[in-house]
Order: structure tokens, then C-alpha cells, then sequence
């Protein structure tokens, strides 16, 4: 049996929902990796970066994966990659074709230079929170031992962001 990982799905350039269609496609078609679920699409107005940018596309994918964390944080960004993305050229929190975020490997805790898991900004995102949350309110978080559910009642509770 492999480990069970949730991946956040973005976009907010080009046809996005096709793209995020099409990254589920190669993550399942990927070897050593399947998705089990995903979460509707929903969309939300730009967090951080430069100012003027389109709303963003975004959804939570269920995996079950043979591969370690960090070689599937290197299918994630082939991924990105095969879909546009260009990091080279690109401003921080900017727009882009396709983010892949590895929110949950298993019950890691972990920390290395290109990897943090859980990811950071996980539990102050309602894009992500709102996904993951339909697909596993009851899910403990690793690193605080409380469950999605809770994170989200709390960040409703003092958050500004806007889901449309
Ligand atoms: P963001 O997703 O925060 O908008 P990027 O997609 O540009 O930003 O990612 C920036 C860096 O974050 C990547 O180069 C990657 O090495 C690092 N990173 C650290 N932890 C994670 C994680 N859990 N998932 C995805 N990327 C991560
Ligand atoms: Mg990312």
C-alpha cells in the first residue's frame, strides 16, 4: 500500500479549468501514482503577489503514491512544467498556468530546502482548507493534531478572503 498525499490544484492563466483537468490526467497516468478523489473547482480571488491579477481556479486532489515526498515534488513540478509554468521568469505569488502544492504526505513532518510538509500556508488558505476539507473534514493535521474541519471554522472566523 502506498501513502496517502493531498495536492492543491491552481491556475490562473490560460484555460485553466482544461488545465487543471489535465494535470489530474497525468498525475493518475504517472507511474507509482493514482488519484483517488478530487474536489469540485472552485475559485478565489488572488492572496499576495502583484496586484491586478485574474482569479484563480482551484481544487484538492487525493493521491495514493509509491513515490517518496520529494520525487513527488518532482512530478508535481514536471508537471507545472509540462503545463507552461516557466518559475525562471515568474514573480512571487504571481499568475501562472498551473501550481501543484503537495499539502499532505501521509503523516510527514518534515523540513528541507526545497520541501516543507505539511506545506506552510496550508492552514491560512481557504482555497485549500474549503477543497480538502470536502473531500476529508475529519482528517487530523499532522502538526497540530486538530482536523480540517476545525482549521476552517477558524480561519471563517478571521479571514477576509473571498471564495467565489
Ligand atoms: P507557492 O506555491 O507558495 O505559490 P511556488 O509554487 O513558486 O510558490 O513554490 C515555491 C517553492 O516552494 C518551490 O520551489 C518548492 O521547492 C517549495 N516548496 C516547499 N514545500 C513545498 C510543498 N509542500 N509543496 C510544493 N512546493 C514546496
Ligand atoms: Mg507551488
Amino acid at each position: 500500500m502506498g501513502v496517502r498525499a493531498y495536492v492543491g490544484l491552481g491556475s490562473n492563466l490560460g484555460e485553466s479549468e482544461a488545465i487543471l483537468d489535465s494535470a489530474c490526467t497525468s498525475l493518475h497516468a504517472a507511474r507509482g501514482t493514482r488519484v483517488l478523489r478530487r474536489s469540485a473547482n472552485l475559485r478565489s480571488a488572488p492572496v499576495g503577489g502583484p496586484a491586478g491579477q485574474l482569479d484563480y481556479h482551484n481544487g484538492v486532489v487525493e493521491l495514493e503514491t509509491e513515490l517518496q515526498a520529494e520525487e513527488l515534488l518532482d512530478l508535481l513540478q514536471s508537471i507545472e512544467s509540462d503545463h507552461g509554468r516557466r518559475r525562471s521568469t515568474e514573480q512571487r505569488w504571481g499568475s501562472r498556468t498551473l501550481d501543484l502544492d503537495l499539502l499532505l504526505y501521509g503523516e510527514v513532518i518534515s523540513e528541507s530546502k526545497r520541501l516543507v510538509l505539511p506545506h506552510p500556508r496550508l492552514t491560512g488558505r481557504m482555497f485549500v482548507l474549503v477543497p480538502l476539507g470536502e473531500l476529508q473534514p475529519d482528517l487530523l493535521l499532522p502538526h497540530s493534531g486538530e482536523t480540517v474541519q476545525t482549521h476552517l471554522e477558524r480561519l471563517r472566523e478571521s479571514t477576509s478572503q473571498v471564495l467565489r
